[in-house]
C-alpha cells in the first residue's frame, strides 16, 4: 500500500476509533478530552492529534489520592455509553444476533471484545509496575503481531524456536508464546536463565537442535559465551532474536562470532522493538549485511507513531529524530492515546519503501535510546554534564576483550555535597593487558563522549556476574546510580 493510501486508512481508523471507543470508554482520555475543550469528532487525520497533549508514564503511576490509577485506563463501556456511542453500522450487528441468538449471546460478544482476562506489567527500573490488561480481542490482536514478527524476520514454519525470555508477566515472553501458536510453529519456551539455569537452557536448545533462540541481549551472549566455554554444540541455530532492551550493535557482532565459535555459521541476528504499553512488537527484516539494519516495520493499521522534540513537546519534521510517541488504533482494554515512550529514535521515522524487503510500511530507525539513559553529572563543581548512557554502553560493548561490564554513577567519597563520580566495572577475556585496556577506555570514552571514567576496576568474570545479577534479576544491573536523591 502506498504511503498516501497507509495515512488515508489510519486517519479514518483514528477518526472512528475516538469516536466509537475512546472518548466514549475511557476515563482517562475522555476527561483530557474535556479539559482541553476537544470535541471527538474534530480529531478526523493524524495533524489532529496536536490538538491533545501527549500524555506518558507520569500519567499512569499510582498517587496518594488515585493509588489505582490504572484502572483510568482501562475501557469501561456501560450498555448506556454504547448505545450513544455506537452508529446503527455497528449496532446492527449485536441488533441482529439478538434476535438470532438471544441477549445472553450479545452479553457474551461484548465480554470477549473488553473484558480484561490477561495482563502484563511494565518494567520500570524506578517506578512502580504497571498493569496492562488485554481482552479476548486484544489477544487475538498479539496473535496477529505475532505473525507479522515471524513474517518479518523470516522464521521458516518448520524452525524450532527456543523462548529463552524470562517467564514473567511481561510482553517478550508472551508475544512469543503468542506468536509460535499463532504460526503452529515448535515453541520450547523455556522461561530463561532464573527459571531452567544457563546449563538448562543451553541442554534445551541441543535437544531441540533449536533453528532460532529468543531471548533478552545480555542474558543471551552470556548463554553463548557459556556455551562456548562448555564445549556446547549450537550448530543448528540460524537466527537469534533479541529483545525486551536495546541492542548494542557491537553486541550483534559479538553473538554471530561466538555462535560461528560453536559451529554455527551465517547467524542472522534480529532486534525487535516492543514495549508493554504498545502491548505489540515491531522487528528487523534480513538485510544481507550483517552490519546494516533495516529498522523495525511497523503496523500503520494497528498503531499511529509520532516523532516530537522532547523538551518542547511538539511534532518535528519527517526523518528526523526525537521520542517516539504512539497511538494504538483498535485497543480495548487498557489502552494508552499519544503516548510518550521515552525512546529516543535517533534518524526518526523512514517512510520510503524498505531497501531490503520491499515493504512499505513506515520503520523506525534501529538506533533507539531512552531517554532516561540520559545523566546530568556534576563532575565539576559548577557544571552539569549530559552523559548519555547507552552511549557508554556502546563503548563498551565495542571493545572485543570486554566479556561483561558495570556502569556506577556514584559521589565522591560517599560525601552527598561532593562531585560526582563515572566508575566504570569490566571483565575481561583472559590475557588481556589490564594497564594498556584502561588507557584505551579512557581514551574511548573522551573522544567519544567527553567524559571520562574516574576509576576503571577490573574484576574476574564470575564476580562480575554476580555483581550485575545474571541469571538472578529479572534486568541485569548494567547501571547503577548510588547518588542520594536530594
Ligand atoms: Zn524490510
Amino acid at each position: 500500500m502506498a504511503l498516501a493510501d497507509q495515512r488515508r486508512m489510519q486517519d479514518e481508523r483514528l477518526a472512528r476509533y475516538v469516536r466509537e471507543y475512546l472518548y466514549p470508554f475511557h476515563p482517562f482520555y475522555k476527561d483530557l478530552f474535556d479539559k482541553n475543550g476537544v470535541k471527538p469528532e474534530q480529531i478526523k487525520c493524524i495533524d489532529d492529534l496536536r490538538r491533545l497533549p501527549p500524555t506518558s508514564k507520569v500519567d499512569l503511576l499510582p498517587t496518594d489520592e488515585d493509588p489505582e490509577r490504572f484502572k483510568k485506563f482501562i475501557q469501561q463501556p456501560t450498555p448506556a455509553a454504547l448505545k450513544r456511542a455506537w452508529s446503527l453500522r455497528r449496532k446492527l450487528p449485536l441488533l441482529m444476533q439478538k434476535l438470532r441468538s438471544g441477549p445472553e449471546s450479545v452479553k457474551d460478544s461484548l465480554r470477549r471484545e473488553f473484558s480484561p482476562c490477561f495482563m502484563t506489567f511494565t518494567t520500570g527500573r524506578s517506578a512502580e509496575p504497571v498493569p496492562f490488561f488485554y481482552s479476548l480481542k486484544d489477544i487475538d490482536n498479539l496473535h496477529e503481531t505475532g505473525r507479522r514478527l515471524i513474517d518479518v524476520i523470516g522464521l521458516q514454519p518448520q524452525f524450532r524456536i527456543a523462548n529463552l525470555f524470562p517467564y514473567a508477566p511481561h510482553l517478550a515472553f508472551w508475544q512469543v508464546v503468542f506468536a509460535g501458536l499463532e504460526a503452529g510453529m515448535m515453541v520450547l519456551s523455556t522461561g530463561g536463565g532464573r527459571v531452567m539455569g544457563s546449563a538448562g537452557d543451553l541442554r534445551a536448545i541441543g535437544r531441540t537442535r533449536a533453528d532460532a533462540i529468543l531471548g533478552v541481549p545480555g542474558y543471551i551472549y552470556h548463554l553463548l559465551r557459556r556455551g562456548a566455554t562448555e564445549g556446547a554444540d549450537l550448530s543448528t541455530v540460524k537466527t537469534v532474536v533479541l529483545g525486551a532492551e536495546r541492542v548494542p550493535p557491537g553486541l550483534k557482532t559479538k553473538i554471530r562470532r561466538m555462535l560461528a565459535s560453536m559451529g554455527a555459521a551465517d547467524v542472522s541476528v534480529f532486534g525487535t522493538y516492543g514495549f508493554t504499553e504498545a502491548r505489540m512488537a515491531f522487528a528487523e527484516c534480513p538485510t544481507g549485511d550483517p552490519d546494516v539494519y533495516s529498522g523495525y516495520h511497523l503496523y500503520p493499521d494497528l498503531a499511529i507513531f509520532e516523532v516530537i522534540d522532547p523538551k518542547t513537546g511538539e511534532v518535528v519534521p519527517d526523518g528526523e529524530s526525537g521520542e517516539l510517541v504512539i497511538t494504538p488504533l483498535g485497543g480495548r482494554a487498557s489502552t494508552v492515546f499519544r503516548y510518550r515512550t521515552g525512546d529516543i529514535a535517533r534518524g526518526g521515522i523512514m517512510t520510503e519503501p524498505c531497501p531490503h524487503c520491499g515493504r512499505t510500511v513506515p520503520r523506525i530507525t534501529s538506533d533507539l535510546t531512552r531517554e532516561s539513559s540520559l545523566k546530568d553529572l556534576n563532575i565539576l563543581k559548577l557544571k552539569g554534564t549530559l552523559v548519555n548512557l547507552e552511549d557508554c554502553a556502546q563503548i563498551l560493548g565495542d571493545f572485543a576483550e570486554i566479556e561483561e561490564w558495570q556502569i556506577e554513577l556514584k559521589k565522591k567519597d560517599d560525601d552527598p555535597h561532593e562531585v560526582d563520580q563515572l566508575v566504570v566495572r569490566v571483565a575481561c577475556s583472559d590475557g588481556a593487558d589490564h594497564g594498556a585496556m584502561k588507557q584505551r577506555i579512557q581514551d574511548e570514552f573522551r573522544s567519544r563522549i567527553e567524559v571520562s571514567p574516574n576509576t576503571v576496576e577490573f574484576l574476574e568474570l564470575e564476580a562480575m556476574l554476580d555483581r550485575i545479577g545474571m541469571e538472578r534479576e529479572m534486568k541485569e544491573k548494567r547501571f547503577v546510580d548510588t547518588r542520594p536523591q536530594i
